[in-house]
């Protein structure tokens, strides 16, 4: 049996009219003879209105309560379609993550997928041509409702696929694929044909929302060639695949951008073996992904440690540095939560030289301040004032000439 899986994010699904508009991209498949796995968001807007209650109730939201609300935006959505697929008598069923099932692990709010029952699903199939998947949530060994964390639908749609071993995975969204950078920030962004799963590992950890990125770490494992597409078109967009000999290495192809960003620096903080591994640990065993790390040369045996977290768990990150600064010894905390980080990410940058100085130059000729930088064999962040985000993105689309196809090749 041929098995087509289908993802619809937020604005897809946003009201009847788009489901409307989803449903002739999944009758499509359907009607070539496929079996379809349509996964889908909650309604464009939704999540949002949940978590803001769940704080409105509770200053501390407990997790699992918070994960059992949330996961209603995507029951919601599911169940709509389904009825709106049954009135054309067509044979499907909702199926919610408990009920896949789709088995996590417990870090509620954050959960990572550890197994999808193949067997489950096909039989599913068997009884039904269109399954309408719940995305964005799971259950753990507890039987207690979890989710994958925000933009957590493309790792449902992907794992799903990689589960029943299809060759494809349809990502629609609001935008016709892939760009250079954001189209809604910076309308010179370009369309991109194909990126490979490195550059696009790096495009998502970067910042760029289109594709959640435990999505595409989950496509390069098993292989699943993900096609990210508009749901407002037929156009064809973006393919994400595996890096072949023949494909152009784009020197620079595009520019990301992290608005949700902290800087922290612990001041004055003994310069012993041991000291980042106390630092750190901690910070990672709760989840809190940690990047930018930079440590100043020691003077007197005392040195300055700087690095980045996620807005979201600065309050976290302070209270456990806090709870750990006589153990650890350090002076003070300072934190900045007006930051934000600018990319630019190309395979071809691998056995390239320049492409810092000339991303550099044109920061600098825009009085854009660099306050870090770090860099990968694919890339280069700088943290910058996030004031200038967009101001940043566009000089350096420009810089490197984005908007007329791939600036030289590797
Ligand atoms: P969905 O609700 O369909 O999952 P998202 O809002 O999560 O959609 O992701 C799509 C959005 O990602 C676009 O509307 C766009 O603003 C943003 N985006 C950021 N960087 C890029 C990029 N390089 N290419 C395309 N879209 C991007
Ligand atoms: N509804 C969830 C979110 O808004 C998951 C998703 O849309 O992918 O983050
Ligand atoms: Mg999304």
């Amino acid at each position: 049996m041929n098995i087509v899986v289908q993802k619809f994010g937020g604005t897809s699904v946003r009201n009847l009219e788009c489901q409307r508009q989803v449903m002739q991209k999944v009758l499509r498949p359907y009607r070539e003879g496929n079996k379809v796995i349509v996964v889908l968001s909650a309604m464009s807007g939704e999540t949002n209105r949940l978590l803001a209650l769940a704080r409105e109730w509770s200053d501390n939201p407990d997790p699992a309560e918070a994960d059992s609300l949330v996961s209603t935006g995507e029951q919601i959505s599911c169940a709509l379609f389904a009825m709106l697929l049954k009135q054309q008598g067509i044979a499907c069923r909702s199926v919610l993550g408990f009920q896949a099932p789709i088995k996590t692990d417990c870090a509620y709010g954050k959960a990572r997928i550890v197994d999808i029952d193949e067997s489950r699903i096909k039989a599913m199939l068997d009884e039904y041509d269109i399954l309408v998947m719940a995305g964005f949530q799971g259950c753990d060994n507890s039987q207690r409702i979890t989710t994958l964390g925000r933009g957590g639908s493309d790792t449902s749609a992907v794992a799903l696929a990689a589960a029943i071993r299809a060759d494809i995975c349809e990502i629609y969204t609001d935008v016709p694929g892939v760009f250079t950078t954001d189209p809604n920030m910076c309308t010179d962004a370009r369309k991109l044909d194909s990126i490979t799963y490195d550059e696009m590992l790096e495009m998502a950890s970067m910042g760029a929302k289109v594709l959640q990125i435990r999505s595409v770490e989950f496509a390069k494992k098993y292989n699943v060639t993900v096609h990210v597409r508009s749901t407002f078109s037929d156009e064809p967009g973006t393919v994400v695949t595996k890096e072949d000999p023949t494909m152009e290495a784009a020197l620079v192809s595009g520019i990301a951008y992290d608005k949700d960003q902290a800087r922290i620096t612990l001041i004055n903080l003994a310069d012993k073996p041991g000291v980042s591994a106390q630092i750190f640990t901690p910070l990672a065993e709760q989840r809190i992904l940690v990047d930018m790390i930079v440590q100043n040369p020691s003077k007197n045996g005392k040195t300055d440690m700087t690095f980045t977290v996620p807005r979201a768990d600065v309050d976290q990150t302070l209270k456990t540095l806090d709870s750990l600064r006589y153990e650890i010894g350090f002076e003070a905390v300072d934190s900045n939560l007006n930051v934000s980080k600018v990319s630019i990410i190309g395979v071809g940058m691998r056995n390239h030289s320049g492409v810092a100085s000339r991303a550099f130059r044109a920061l600098a000729d825009e009085n854009i301040n660099i306050l870090m930088i770090s860099t990968s064999e694919i890339k280069i962040t700088c943290l910058i004032d996030d004031k200038y985000t967009e101001l940043a993105v566009r000089t350096l689309h420009k810089a490197f000439e984005l908007e007329n196809g791939p600036l030289g090749t590797a």
